[in-house]
C-alpha cells in the first residue's frame, strides 16, 4: 500500500486509538512496534512518541524526539549507539524533503501532552533539523526537532493542487518559503536527481541530496501561480532566492541573466519530459525587472 504523507481521511487530529493494531488498521501508524514509520528512499510519514527513550522531550507544539535502536525496552535506556540507517535516515529525509509527519503520542509519554490511556493522534509535524548528539546514558544517539504545523502550513503541504489543471492551493506567502514540498516539486526534483538547473551543482546532506522546488510565478495571491510541473524549477537554496528576489531572470531562449550585472550565466538545464516555462518565465521577468 502506497505511503501516505498527511492526514488519513476520517481520522483528524484528536482521534483516539485503544492499541497500536488500531493504530496500524486505519493507517495513522502503520509499523505494529516501531515508533518511525517510513523508509529512507520515501521518507517518513509518522512516528509515535510513547515514553520508550529516556532522551525524548516534549514541549507540545515542540518535540525534541530520538531516532530509534540502542534502546533496553524494559528500562527505555540506551544501551547501544544509534546510526543514520533505515528508520533514522527516513525521518531525516522527511526533513530534507519538507514531508509532513503524524504524530501519535501514547499513555506512557510525558504526560502533560499525553493521552492517559491508548493513543492519540496529535496532528502533523515538520522535521526542522536532525543530529548527532550523546545522551544521558553517554550513547551515541540521533535527535530530531519536531515542529508543529499551523492550518495554512499544512495546506500546501497535503494540498489538493492538481498537477494537470493547476489548481492553485490557497496558501499565504509567509509560508511559501517554509514547506515548499508539494507532489509536483517532488517530482520536479526527482526528475533531475536533485541537481540545480541554474549552476548543475547536486548538494549532498549526509540525508542524501538537497534540492528546493522553485515556483517560478509565484503561488498565492496576488500571482495566483499554479502549482505544476511547467512552473516549478529544481534549484539549490543559493538559486532558489536569487530566482524569488529577482537576482536572476531566464530569457525565453533559456539563457540566465543575472540582473543586477546584465552578464549572461549560462542555460537553464532542461531534462527530458519537462514541459516549457515559457509563459511563467514571462510572468516573473514581468515582476523581476525593475526598468
Ligand atoms: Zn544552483
Amino acid at each position: 500500500m502506497a505511503r501516505v504523507f498527511g492526514e488519513i481521511d476520517g481520522y483528524p487530529e484528536g482521534s483516539e486509538f485503544v492499541d497500536r493494531r488500531s493504530l496500524h488498521e486505519c493507517g495513522v501508524h502503520r509499523p505494529l512496534q516501531h515508533g518511525i514509520s517510513g523508509s529512507a528512499a520515501e521518507g517518513a510519514d509518522s512516528i509515535v512518541v510513547s515514553g520508550g527513550y529516556e532522551d525524548d522531550e516534549d514541549f507540545g507544539d515542540v518535540i525534541i524526539y530520538t531516532g530509534a535502536g540502542g534502546n533496553d525496552p524494559a528500562t527505555s535506556r540506551q544501551i547501544a549507539d544509534q546510526e543514520l540507517s533505515n528508520q533514522n535516515l527516513a525521518l531525516a529525509v522527511s526533513a530534507t524533503e519538507g514531508l509532513p509527519v503524524r504524530l501519535v503520542r501514547g499513555s506512557r509519554g510525558d504526560s502533560r501532552y499525553s493521552p492517559t490511556t491508548g493513543y492519540r493522534y496529535d496532528g502533523l509535524y515538520r522535521v526542522e533539523d536532525f543530529w548527532e548528539d550523546l545522551g544521558s546514558s553517554a550513547h551515541k544517539i540521533v535527535r530530531y526537532r519536531l515542529v508543529k504545523l499551523t492550518p495554512d502550513v499544512v495546506v500546501e503541504t497535503t494540498g489538493g493542487s492538481d498537477p494537470t489543471t493547476g489548481a492553485a492551493p490557497r496558501i499565504t506567502s509567509q509560508t511559501q518559503r517554509i514547506i515548499r514540498n508539494t507532489a509536483v516539486t517532488q517530482r520536479v526534483k526527482e526528475l533531475y536527481g536533485h541537481r540545480c538547473q541554474v549552476c548543475r551543482e547536486v548538494l549532498q546532506t549526509p540525508a542524501g541530496p538537497y534540492a528546493e522546488g522553485a515556483h517560478i510565478r509565484p503561488l498565492g495571491r496576488p500571482h495566483d501561480g499554479p502549482d505544476v510541473e511547467a512552473n516549478v524549477l529544481c534549484l539549490c537554496p543559493t538559486d532558489h532566492v536569487r530566482l524569488d528576489y529577482g537576482g536572476i531572470v531566464i530569457r525565453d531562449d533559456l539563457v540566465i541573466v543575472d540582473v543586477v550585472s546584465g552578464n549572461e550565466l549560462g542555460t537553464l538545464l532542461v531534462a527530458e519530459g519537462h514541459p516549457p516555462p515559457t509563459q511563467f518565465l514571462t510572468y516573473h521577468r514581468g515582476m523581476r525587472t525593475f526598468s
